[in-house]
């Protein structure tokens, strides 16, 4: 089973990747954490053949004028020049979260169903749009309590959500390792994709899924069907760990990846501290607690 197969590299291999969760408010992380605990040993030719319970997007919808763009729904660019719109969370989503039973529910109901574009989303790009969403739904800062190692003085910071992320990476290319070349592109089969992360929400399984959907060319070969998609997870299971190592390394510099250090200049001693802002105050906004049970 393949599924296993790729289970026995983890110790192997190493990825050098943080733990793709990092960053998420609390509440979202226990929810998906909890989405693992549901998962099924299934491989991949049991995941194609029951063909993918999709979970139906709901319809986009948002009130627009005649002025360019209302103040509910921004503009946001991915890599590969793709440009989507995403609106703000609406009373439905959190209800749909708090009812989701498994990982694409809880994505689905957190970002796809606030982004206008059907689109495939990876591990790195659905992070980026939900902290985008919550940006745009509420307007709060971040409280936070610096206290400098160097001169140990304490200082209370009010930050915008928005400058504490940034990203880099997304200039897809070429990866080049021994005999092999893998061309790099956008994920566009979301429904397998999806269906791929959905049987195993392990770190391990997002980060191969996310390695495996973006490859657009393997050694010429165009990667498009379904059935490519199986045949190139096999590749990626058989590979060797030198291989695997050297092919990762590469696609981490290359991908899209979001950036929580920030540099903190100590006012007292002019210390500059790098902070990693990953632990993100409540979530949800303030008023959403109110109107949970309804
Ligand atoms: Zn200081």
């Amino acid at each position: 089973m393949i599924v296993e197969e790729l289970d026995k590299d983890i110790e192997v291999v190493d990825l050098e990747k943080d733990n793709l969760l990092d960053g998420l408010p609390d509440d979202l992380k226990k929810k998906l954490q909890e989405a693992d605990l549901s998962k099924k040993e299934e491989n991949l030719s049991e995941i194609l053949e029951e063909k993918i319970e999709t979970v139906v997007k709901e319809e986009y919808k948002i009130d627009r004028t005649l002025i360019s763009q209302s103040e509910d729904e921004t503009e946001v660019r991915l890599p590969d020049n793709r440009i989507v719109h995403i609106r703000k969370w609406k009373i439905k989503d959190k209800k749909n979260f708090d009812n989701s039973k498994n990982w694409l529910e809880a994505k689905t109901a957190l970002v796809y169903n606030c982004v206008a574009e059907d689109i495939a989303l990876d591990q790195e790009e659905f992070n980026f749009l939900l902290f985008k969403i919550r940006e745009l739904s509420v307007h709060d800062k971040m409280k936070f309590t610096f206290i400098c190692p160097e001169c140990n003085s304490e200082e209370k910071l009010e930050l915008d959500l928005s400058k504490l992320v940034t990203t880099k990476g997304g200039e897809y290319s070429e990866i080049v390792s021994g005999e092999n070349t893998f061309k790099m592109g956008a994920i566009t089969n979301k429904d397998l994709y999806e269906a791929f992360n959905n049987s195993d929400v392990s770190e391990f399984n997002l980060f191969i899924n996310d390695f495996i959907f973006h490859i657009k060319e393997l050694n010429g070969r165009k990667i498009e069907s379904d059935k490519d998609y199986a045949e190139v997870a096999d590749f990626i299971a058989n590979l060797d760990a030198d291989f695997a190592n050297d092919i990762f390394n590469q696609w981490l510099k290359m991908r899209f990846t979001l950036v929580f250090d920030n540099v903190i200049e100590c006012k007292k001693c002019g210390a500059k501290n790098v902070e990693n802002f990953s632990t993100l105050p409540e979530f949800f906004p303030e008023s959403w607690r109110v109107v949970e049970n309804i």
